[in-house]
């Protein structure tokens, strides 16, 4: 099957979060199953340049259709690994993807609703003609439309679409004239069936219409499937997503086992399975190296998370507190957009500058990730929704335990040491169900406790957690059934 990618993220080349692990760990798969897969991106300029090999142009002149006028675009390709990539780089004044960062500006929905046109642009004028385009978040949303609308007139008929919605806080909530920058009438489509949003009058569901117009449609998680439809984490898009029901699925992410895997990692200096667990701990020791912590009898608690209001922000600042408090230790690796919260971490980070049983790294590091992942005893993810987390899924295969709050994705991977449902192999971590400092603290207690008083039993947990395979051996067959189903 020819399958191509439409995203904003992939990693290593262009990652955020989780959605650029999953671009990349599922074009792996498709592609080593033998389907021929493309990732058609943004040209960046704070992408990560050195991951890319052999950046050529491949198409110099492409005119992209914008309001009456058009901007000219190049269209470059390179590998990133083993995967092949497109990247769009236009050349209009307003510079869409020369911003020092990939979101966070007024006109980002402007930004990607162009991206989206000239993808379609490109598809067309370099004659490809996939059986599936699959594509992510709201940023690539418009393709749908701008395709079956659009594209089919001028003879693309045969691409299907599949749109996998990973995060319902960003949906691309925008007024009309978006509809007019990329080609489309906006009294045709501002319409309660089509784009209108439920709760802005007047303004366009870049997401709605995605959901409206692809052929099937996929969230990250069976648990965040269901809570879309039926609770206030749809966050507007209930009804839409109930009245599509036929075609909405939840599709468990993975992890790429040959990035995120303790046995062949690079960024570590001691490979270790479940089997030889006792090189873990040489991790651990060179983490606190790393990060001027004292080597001491305690356990490491890690967080790894970008600093949003979304991952429980507020719990994860109790926590660093109730960590110490508790003779543990405690790691944050987080990068926030807003300011506001960024500068509270710092303040946390000043006050704390001498205490050598705790360090926070405010900023995005991925090589230190893998370091954290690999040489704390627990991570903590304590989210307000979560629609897969995959920081939880890496935390398993590193042996990391995850003290998590039970909600979407977290909900349907990770099962508590003393209360799951499961036979004890199968139990993996530590859950809380309120989003309050007494179901945190209780949490971690529970784990620390453990760690100090039942080791034997803490590595049993590990090791369970390092067993469980989340791999992309399943979705990725979840994945080739649904493009299957929906192939012309
Ligand atoms: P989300 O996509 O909501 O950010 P996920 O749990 O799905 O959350 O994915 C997070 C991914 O981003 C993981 O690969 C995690 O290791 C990585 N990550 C998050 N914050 C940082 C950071 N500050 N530095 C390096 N990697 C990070």
């Amino acid at each position: 099957m020819f399958i191509v990618m439409v995203s904003p993220e992939c990693a290593p080349v262009a990652k955020v979060g989780g959605l650029g692990d999953v671009v990349q760990g599922l074009a792996h798969e498709l592609a080593i199953r033998g389907n021929s897969v493309e990732i058609i991106l943004p040209k960046y300029d704070c992408m990560r340049h050195d991951k890319i090999h052999g950046l050529t142009k491949t198409y110099e002149d492409l005119w992209v259709p914008f309001y009456d006028t058009w901007v000219h675009c190049t269209v470059y390709f390179g590998w990133v690994d083993d995967l092949k990539c497109f990247f769009i780089e236009s050349h209009s004044t307003h510079n869409f993807f020369n911003r020092q960062k990939y979101y966070g500006d007024a006109d980002d929905a402007a930004r990607f609703a162009f991206f989206s046109r000239a993808v379609l642009e490109f598809m067309l004028k370099a004659n490809k003609h996939p059986d599936i385009i699959h594509c992510h978040d709201w940023q690539t949303a418009l393709v749908p439309v701008l395709l079956y609308e659009v594209y089919a007139n001028l003879g693309m008929t045969h691409p299907r679409v599949c749109y996998t919605l990973h995060n319902l806080g960003h949906q691309g909530v925008t007024g009309e004239q978006i509809l007019r920058q990329v080609g489309l009438h906006p009294p045709a489509y501002n319409t309660p069936q089509r784009l209108a949003d439920h709760t802005h009058p007047g303004a366009i569901n870049l997401m709605k219409g995605g959901i409206v117009f692809s052929n099937f449609v996929t969230t990250v998680s069976p648990t965040y499937a269901g809570e879309i439809r039926h609770t206030e984490q749809g966050m507007g898009l209930q009804g839409v997503l109930e009245a599509q029901g036929a075609k909405v699925g939840g599709v468990l992410n993975g992890v790429d086992y040959q990035i995120w895997n303790p046995e062949i990692d690079r960024h570590i200096p001691y490979p270790y399975s479940a089997d030889t667990l006792q090189e873990k701990v040489k991790n651990k020791k060179a983490l606190r190296e790393r990060l001027w912590l004292r080597d001491d009898f305690k356990p490491i608690i890690a967080v790894i998370s970008r600093l949003d209001k979304q991952k429980g922000v507020h719990l994860i600042m109790r926590s660093i507190f109730y960590a110490l408090e508790q003779q543990s230790q405690f790691v944050l690796l987080g990068s926030g957009a807003e300011d506001s919260i960024n500068s509270q971490f710092w303040d946390i980070k000043h006050s704390l500058n001498d205490n050598p049983d705790c360090h926070l790294e405010i900023g995005y590091n991925e090589e230190l990730a893998h370091l954290i992942y690999a040489g704390a005893d627990m991570i903590l993810i304590p989210s307000v929704y979560e629609p897969c987390g995959l920081t939880q899924l890496i935390g398993l295969r590193y042996g990391t335990v995850p003290i998590v709050r039970k909600t979407g994705g977290l909900a349907d991977t990770v099962f508590d040491a003393n209360y799951a449902d499961k036979p004890y192999a199968e139990r993996n971590g530590y859950v809380f169900h309120n989003l309050d400092n007494i179901a945190l603290e209780s949490a971690i207690s529970r784990a620390i406790g453990l760690w100090y008083k039942y080791p034997r039993y803490f590595r049993e947990l590990r090791r369970n957690g390092m067993r469980q395979d989340h791999s992309w051996n399943h979705p990725g067959q979840d994945y080739l059934n649904i493009y299957n189903y929906i192939k012309a």
